[in-house]
């Protein structure tokens, strides 16, 4: 499913001629070392050697990295995450060459990923790694999710470090997947106030949303001055999606991006999750076509192409309208709104970094390297979760 929906979305690209409006690449497939940047040598080696015809012989390390049920094996399993993540690696490229001030890769965003765990149909987090090469040449990233699950992976990187800010919106309790995400995880030691978190419940709109969205994105360009901006557009955050619960329009979704690309500070779109493939083949089209300045050009009746009955019965490029009432009360969002503007009062300043050889590009930081930065950055969840206990969430 998940090749699938990428294969439409390409297509619906293509049959709108969007591709003449910018330069396309054939990712290169990224290697087992580059991912070591961010993951376990040893969980890599797992997903590169495993195939559905050994699983069984592999199960004790199946269950040692969360692979099989929520992350089952598949053919080309291992090819997927080469490409997947050789396209975010490349784009993040483009963008510190100045080749590029915007890439696209709708097949990456995969956020869930931890270090030696998949999660959530992530395997390699290839944000984590844009990231790191975006890191080689600008002192501060943003990293930002619309993605309806918590972009736990991405900020769990990040978590203790002021280099990148993790700002993620997402649908919050009744056991929600992955769970984190709540309102006061703002990050620890030198990352604390680094990480935003915007908790929602059920069936938010575009109203609600992007009056949380717009603000809260102004203050943190405001204060934090990134030097790039990786963008994770997760359509499941889209009304009618099969696991998500929230009541966005393509329109409501996509202005999070034309807001975004609004200030001209060098940007990389990812898509993420979106389990509507129609819905999502829409979504990322449309929003192909914000990010070039083309969307006002583009014809409601969807163009035809290969995968034209999938798009039945409107056979239009908006989507239903939503199912779900909106679960959000006023003085609630209003609540949670203030929690974040609060926290990014504490930013005094936009850190920097001091002068330093530059690393070349494809051969990623070594981690070590942002530990030099922050010892912390190695920290284990559970260390974490212990160092979180410490009541310094003051601000609430
Ligand atoms: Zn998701």
């Amino acid at each position: 499913m998940k090749p699938h929906r990428i294969t439409m979305t390409h297509h619906l690209v293509v049959a709108y001629g969007l591709h003449k409006h910018m330069e396309c690449y054939r990712p290169r497939l990224a290697s087992a070392p580059e991912m070591c940047q961010f993951h376990s040598e040893d969980y890599v080696d797992f997903l590169r050697r495993v195939t559905p015809a050994n699983q069984e012989q592999l199960l004790s390390q199946m269950q040692r990295f969360s692979v099989g049920e929520d992350c089952p094996v598949f053919g080309d399993m291992w090819k997927f995450c080469q490409l997947y993540t050789g396209a975010t690696l490349e784009g993040a490229v483009k963008l510190n060459s100045g080749q590029h001030d915007l890439a696209i890769n709708w097949s990456g965003g995969l956020h869930h990923a931890k270090k030696a765990q998949a999660s959530g149909f992530c395997y390699v987090n290839d944000l984590v790694l844009g990231i790191l090469e975006l890191l080689k040449y600008h002192p501060r990233v943003l990293y930002i999710d619309i993605d309806i699950h918590h972009g736990d992976g991405v900020e769990e990187a990040f978590f203790t470090t002021d280099r990148v800010m993790c700002v993620s919106f997402h649908k919050y309790g009744d056991n929600f997947f992955p769970g984190s995400g709540a309102h006061d995880d703002i990050g620890h030691g030198r990352g604390k106030y680094y990480s935003v978190n915007v908790p929602l419940k059920d069936g938010i709109d575009d109203e609600d949303f992007l009056a949380l969205f717009k603000p809260i994105m102004t203050k943190v360009m405001e204060s934090y001055r990134p030097g790039a901006v990786v963008l994770q557009c997760g359509a499941d955050s889209l009304a009618n999606d099969r696991l998500g619960c929230f009541s966005l329009s393509l329109q409501g979704h996509a202005e999070c991006v034309r807001f975004i690309k609004s200030y001209g500070v060098p940007l990389l779109l990812t898509g993420g999750g979106g389990y509507t493939k129609a819905n999502v083949a829409r979504c990322w089209a449309y929003e192909t076509a914000v990010a070039l300045g083309v969307d006002g050009e583009l014809s409601q009746d969807l163009p035809r192409n290969d995968y034209y009955d999938y798009f039945a019965p409107s056979f239009c490029l908006q989507v239903p309208p939503p199912y779900i009432r909106n679960h959000n009360a006023p003085e609630e969002l209003e609540r949670v709104r203030n929690y974040a503007l609060d926290c990014l009062k504490r930013i005094q300043h936009a850190p920097s970094v001091q002068m330093q050889e530059m690393p070349p590009s494809w051969m990623l930081p070594d981690f070590d390297y942002l530990e030099e930065l922050d010892p912390n950055l190695r920290m284990t969840s559970s260390q974490r979760r212990a160092a979180m206990a410490m009541p310094d969430a003051d601000v609430y």
